[in-house]
């Protein structure tokens, strides 16, 4: 554990090191962000190389007002202007045509730049202090389980931070949901923290377009912008991780762990004698909390030493479908 790094509530100290262009660990509603200077190159280089993160992974900008929106990007849409009032400061993220003052590492040559404001006390001063938009993807080691606390930060990246600003474990507690805009209709990137059924209730339904993965990823010949970065292996576990509906159907390993949304008086019994260790999301089986507590959960059954982590799927509706997609890559 890498825990020499300075870890803290210091907002100045946080500001002074950005303009220095250092990285700084920040708190985040959904996850936590490890933030350079978006305007500054040589800094935001130092975040692909301490995540190891590929450059064609472009970032998203966090920013403090709104009208930072207009200073990074052209004209905001009318359907994106309604998305922005209701949802931020918020786990919404948008992708629109970008000026010249971003930098190209920022969104890896795309003519387009992804920008949030998040829903983060502290994150928001040290955006306010610094006077810069910051880059910041989540701060762990590209593909790994991403971070919800300050000590999670620490463990993966104590030596490539100058500091950590530490706000608590993350509220939300899975990342941002991503959209663009083509044509009046809202295409979903990414499911996150703001869910289908919220985005409808706000601009209708049928609204937001959902694209098909495989094809994506591989082309715009459809009209839809590309989907970089949205990689099949993602937010995974050093474990083996596998998704499974019947819990109870046996394996050939030894060691293996749960990770579930809920159980049942009886199966939480069954549980406890047949697996090593299991970890129950939700005792309500609510969406949100599970949200809150999924890459903890992960995280601690991946200390474990196990051979396999077994995972249900969640249900495929709110705050269940981002988790689902998590899942996915988390097994993939
Ligand atoms: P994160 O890794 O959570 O910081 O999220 C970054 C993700 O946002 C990338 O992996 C992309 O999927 C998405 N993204 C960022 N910028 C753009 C962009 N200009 N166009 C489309 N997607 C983007
Ligand atoms: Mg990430």
């Amino acid at each position: 554990m890498k825990r020499s790094v300075e870890i803290g509530v210091d907002v100045s100290c946080a500001a002074s090191k950005i303009a220095r262009g250092q990285l700084v660990a920040i708190p985040t509603e959904t996850v936590y962000g490890l933030a350079a200077d978006a305007l500054n190159p040589l800094a935001v280089a130092k975040i692909f190389e301490a995540k190891q993160r590929p450059k064609f992974d472009p970032l998203i900008v966090h920013i403090a007002s709104r009208e930072s929106l207009d200073w990074l990007t052209e004209d905001v849409p009318a359907i994106i202007q309604k998305m922005v009032d209701r949802f931020w400061p918020g786990p919404l993220t948008v992708v629109l045509p970008r000026k010249s003052c971003v930098p190209d590492l920022v969104t890896s040559g795309l003519g387009t730049v992804a920008v949030r404001m998040p829903d983060h006390p502290l994150a928001r001063r040290l955006i306010e202090q610094s006077g810069k938009p910051l880059a910041a993807p989540s701060a762990n080691l590209f593909g790994r389980t991403s971070p919800t606390t300050a000590l999670h930060v620490a463990d993966q990246l104590g030596e490539q931070v100058a500091y950590i600003l530490d706000g608590g474990p993350c509220q939300v507690g899975i990342e941002s949901t991503i959209v663009a805009v083509n044509e009046d209709r809202l295409i979903l990137l990414r499911p996150g923290g703001i869910t289908l059924e919220q985005i409808e209730e706000l601009t209708g339904t049928g609204s937001v377009v959902i694209p098909d993965s495989k094809q994506a990823s591989r082309d715009s010949s459809g009209g839809l912008p590309l989907v970089p970065g949205q990689l099949k292996e993602h937010y995974a576990p050093l474990t083996p991780l596998m998704i499974c509906e019947d819990i109870f159907r046996s394996t050939a390993r030894t060691r293996v762990g749960l990770l579930t949304l809920q159980l049942s008086e009886a199966d939480r019994k069954r549980a406890s004698e047949m697996f090593e260790s299991f970890e129950e999301l939700s005792a309500t089986g609510n969406l949100a909390e599970a949200a809150a507590n999924f890459f903890a959960a992960i995280r601690k059954l991946d200390g474990q030493n196990l051979d396999l982590i077994i995972a249900t799927p969640f249900p495929q509706q709110g705050l269940g479908r981002a988790l689902n997609d998590r899942l996915n890559r988390a097994a993939h």
